[in-house]
């Protein structure tokens, strides 16, 4: 019998909730581009209610104990104290989400000695040494397309927020005043920018496509160039490396994975290359830039503004700069862990868990490392690097 070891964000400071704002969710068919959404055996949670919190345990244990298989959950992650660090020697399986990413590093990973496959409940598999887990045979899945679009939409408002200085304006309102000038002085407008994607995987071209109505022009840089119909649909100009693009936009996205390449893609010298007051929006990994050029970008002008959900570590310290660096649009990593995608991602864990108890295999489309190797997603979106550390 396995041993199964999840770490999840804890409950609401108010408890694990009993009502919800909305009743049920709306009823999505398909992925864009075909991929089917999970397709458990069965699932024993309602959509809709909060499964990645520590009580909501991703809707696994009913699951899992009926099959004689150990379910230990815990939000209790740092340090060689905490209930992660004393678990993980003998689990089976680890679960993760990204958002409380429970940081499989190559000392942990040479203490997991019986782990097998390690989970993500969500999207970025960046918190494993991919490495390590790659010499160690471990399999590394993640439930993709979960929240892409989650994850798209999340952009889009923080596009639209940082241009027209609605954070700022709204505290103008939350404070009892009404300082229009104060608010006017930094308010632009999307229309007629150039906005470019560093990568277009499922994230960066749901991104491009809900842009495209906004009457902006369009870019990309990828190491997989889109098909010319859909450069076409939406008149995008490719580029084949990040400067060119850096140089013309106005607002630039990200969304590649954190790899052994993109790792700090953002540092002094690539955003002095971006044009004066280029807007920057990061939900793709904390680490893709470097910490603090971003505050000093930011001071200084070079950045009007910078937004986006993701933090190294995560949690970040309470004096963290990004928490009090100007004219930035922070929240906690969020934008992946709606209730809609709570639920796409809860399913699809469970899918992967009857795969793997069946001896079925897992979807091709959910692999990141398979056999010693990157395979299906990983082998397209990953590159490795020897020395990379997941933490
Ligand atoms: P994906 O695998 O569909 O696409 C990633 C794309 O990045 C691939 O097409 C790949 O070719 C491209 N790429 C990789 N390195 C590149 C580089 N150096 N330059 C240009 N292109 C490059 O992944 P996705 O679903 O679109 O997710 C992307 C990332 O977003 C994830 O790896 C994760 O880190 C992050 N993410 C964040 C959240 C959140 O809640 N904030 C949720 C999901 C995913």
């Amino acid at each position: 019998m396995a041993k199964i070891l999840c770490v999840l964000y804890d409950d609401p400071i108010s408890g694990y909730p009993s009502t919800y704002p909305r009743a049920g969710l709306p009823i999505i068919k398909n992925y864009p581009g075909g991929q089917t959404l999970p397709t458990p055996h069965k699932i024993d949670f309602l959509p809709g209610t909060l499964l990645g919190s520590t009580s909501g345990e991703l809707g696994l244990r009913e699951f899992l104990e009926s099959l004689g298989h150990t379910l230990i959950v815990t939000s209790d992650k740092e340090g060689e104290h905490s209930a992660f660090d004393q678990e993980l020697p003998d689990a089976d399986i680890v679960i993760s989400q990204p958002f409380w990413p429970a940081y499989l590093n190559a000392e942990r990973l040479s203490k997991a000695k019986k782990l097998k496959l390690a989970i993500t409940a969500g999207i970025g598999s960046d918190h494993v040494d991919l490495n390590s887990a790659l010499e160690k045979g471990i399999t590394v899945a993640e439930i993709t397309y979960c929240n892409s679009i989650s994850v798209a939409e999340f952009i889009v408002m923080l596009i639209v927020t940082q241009i027209k200085n609605y954070l700022a304006s709204h505290s103008w309102v939350e404070n009892k005043g009404w300082n229009i000038a104060d608010c006017a002085s930094r308010s632009y407008d999307l229309e007629g920018m150039q906005v470019g994607s560093v990568a277009a995987g499922r994230i960066g071209l749901a991104t491009l496509r809900r842009l495209k109505p906004f009457d902006v022009k369009l870019h990309y840089t990828e190491r997989h160039r889109l098909s010319p119909e859909i450069e076409a649909e939406l008149n995008l100009t490719y580029h084949p490396n990040i400067r060119s693009m850096l140089k013309i936009c106005d607002v630039v996205t990200i969304n590649c994975p954190l790899d052994g390449e993109t790792e700090h893609l953002f540092n002094d010298e690539t955003l002095e290359v971006m044009k004066n007051g280029a807007y920057l929006i990061n939900t793709a990994r904390g680490k893709v830039c470097d910490r603090d050029a971003i505050v000093r970008a930011l001071e200084r002008g070079k950045l009007a503004g910078y937004a986006g959900d993701v933090w190294f570590p995560q949690p970040p310290s309470a004096d963290h700069p990004w928490r009090t660096m100007p004219h930035q649009g922070m929240t906690p990593h969020i934008a992946g862990t709606s209730l809609p995608a709570q639920a796409r991602y809860a399913a699809g864990v469970r899918e992967i868990l009857e795969c793997f108890f069946n001896g079925r295999a897992i979807r091709d489309e959910y692999l990141i490392l398979k056999e010693g190797k990157l395979a299906g997603t990983g082998a397209h979106s990953y590159r490795l690097r020897r020395s990379q550390e997941a933490a």
